[in-house]
């Protein structure tokens, strides 16, 4: 299928917008530099403007005379007594040093096998890459060449040149390898990503008609976004007999849509320094989304009234610089106990599950204490966090005291025997929910398990 040619052309009209807007500025910044120049003060100051303007403007003097060597001090200190015939003449020449560099790219895709051309691209300074995308033949001629995802390779190196955010090039994998899940789960955890050129032509080309509607939908869909924040939480149970405090941190981001409330969670997931080989497999990753998936998808529901919100949880695995809501090390094999920011490899998909439970706030729901005035204040558990921390604040009854603690059975808890979550292990979430994506007027919302 060939890329939608009018999506390209607006693509190209908004680019040679910017490029009008970039001469305009730059116009301003030549006139300042001039009349630093004509009053002979060149100070600092004015070497740089001229630098800007230079730099700026990819279609100025500089790119005519030396459109492949950096700015030499003399280019910058003569445009200032120009007379209309100079400005003309280097009008002409800005033209056929466009032409210059045109073709000095496209050499690489027209002359050999097309080995060196996105390379090429990716190398243009920032303004050289903006005219190319601007430039219709440049396009014409790429098309003829070359069509689908390696047009949308051209477009994506104009854009970002050598520096693509690590979620451009995960969004490149994932439709490269047409993994549908994995593109419209980028788009979702990255709204940045709506703005990479070509990106709806590509996702049209590459997947087929049910799922590119799918992705375009969600490229398409709005929604208000809150970032919870990384906070941390106390709680406390036994270790062999005594009672030990633990730390642990919510952090995530919600998106409120029409129907349904968005949990995004990025994590990132990194070998431990002591790996002696890599323990992050792609088997153990689908594992681990799949016990996510099972455990919390399709469970909750906020409600206000008659309307409602289905909650769906979104974990999002990086495995690059970038900014996560949580750092995970995974240690080789079966190892020892993993914890919220430590896995091994091969973690069941229910311990990927319960440790996702505490990253959107739950504490641990085993070898609880009895009663909440067991827990010394000397750890400092605020009273929330006791209640949330002990048999006696989660079933409304206080145990004995005992040496080795209370298990609930569910996901938090002894979750070997039942993974499944209650109503409360969301509560983070609706608190978050109801400080920050409320609407005006709208009486606080609840959270409940769908039947
Ligand atoms: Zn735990």
């Amino acid at each position: 299928m060939r890329v939608n040619d009018a999506n390209e052309q607006s693509s190209r009209e908004r680019a040679s917008q910017r490029m009008a807007r970039v001469a305009d500025r730059t116009a301003g910044a030549v006139g300042a530099a001039r009349s630093v120049a004509q009053g002979r003060v060149l100070t600092h100051e004015g070497v740089l403007a001229l630098q800007r303007a230079a730099g700026n403007a990819a279609v100025g003097r500089l790119l005519a005379r030396q459109p492949t060597t950096p700015a030499s001090e003399d280019d910058l200190m003569d445009p200032f007594e120009l007379t209309p015939e100079e400005e003309a003449q280097i009008e002409a020449r800005a033209a056929q040093a466009k032409i210059d560099m045109r073709e000095r790219v496209l050499a690489a895709l027209e002359g050999g096998a097309g080995v060196g051309f996105l390379g090429r691209l990716r190398d243009l300074p920032w303004g050289q890459r903006r005219i190319l995308q601007a430039d219709q033949e440049f396009w014409a001629r790429v098309r003829k060449r070359i069509s689908g995802l390696a047009v949308w390779a051209v477009q994506v190196a104009l854009q970002y040149g050598t520096r693509s955010p690590s979620q451009v090039d995960a969004l490149r994998a994932a439709v490269h390898e047409g993994n549908w899940l994995r593109t419209r789960q980028l788009i979702m955890a990255y709204p940045d990503l709506k703005a990479v050129e070509g990106l709806r032509a590509v996702i049209t080309h590459r997947f087929d008609a049910r799922q590119a509607q799918d992705i375009l939908a969600v490229i398409a869909e709005g929604g208000r976004r809150w970032e919870a924040g990384a906070r941390s939480y106390q709680e406390a149970h036994y270790e062999a007999g005594t009672l030990v405090k633990f730390t642990g941190t919510r952090d995530y981001e919600l998106v409120r849509l029409n129907t349904q409330l968005r949990v995004i969670v990025k994590i990132r997931l990194q070998d431990d320094p002591s790996n002696k080989a890599a323990a992050i497999s792609d088997k153990a990753v689908a594992r681990w989304e799949d016990g996510i998936n099972r455990r919390w998808n399709g469970k909750f529901r906020l409600r206000n009234g008659a309307n409602t919100l289905d909650v769906w949880f979104l974990p999002i695995f990086v495995y690059r610089e970038g900014a996560v809501h949580h750092t995970v090390n995974v240690l080789p094999g079966e190892g020892g106990r993993s914890s919220e920011h430590q896995w091994h490899e091969s973690d069941s998909a229910d311990t990927a599950a319960h440790e996702f439970g505490h990253m959107i706030g739950n504490p641990d729901e085993y070898n609880l204490p009895g009663s909440m005035a067991e827990i010394p204040a000397s750890m400092g558990l605020s009273d929330a966090e006791k209640r949330r921390s002990s048999w006696e604040g989660l079933t409304g009854k206080p145990a004995a005291q005992t040496n080795e603690g209370y298990d609930m059975t569910n996901l938090m808890g002894a979750h070997y025997l039942d993974a499944s979550v209650r109503a409360r292990h969301g509560w983070d979430v609706l608190e978050v929910f109801n400080a920050h994506l409320r609407r005006p007027g709208e009486n606080a919302w609840t959270i409940e398990l769908k039947k």
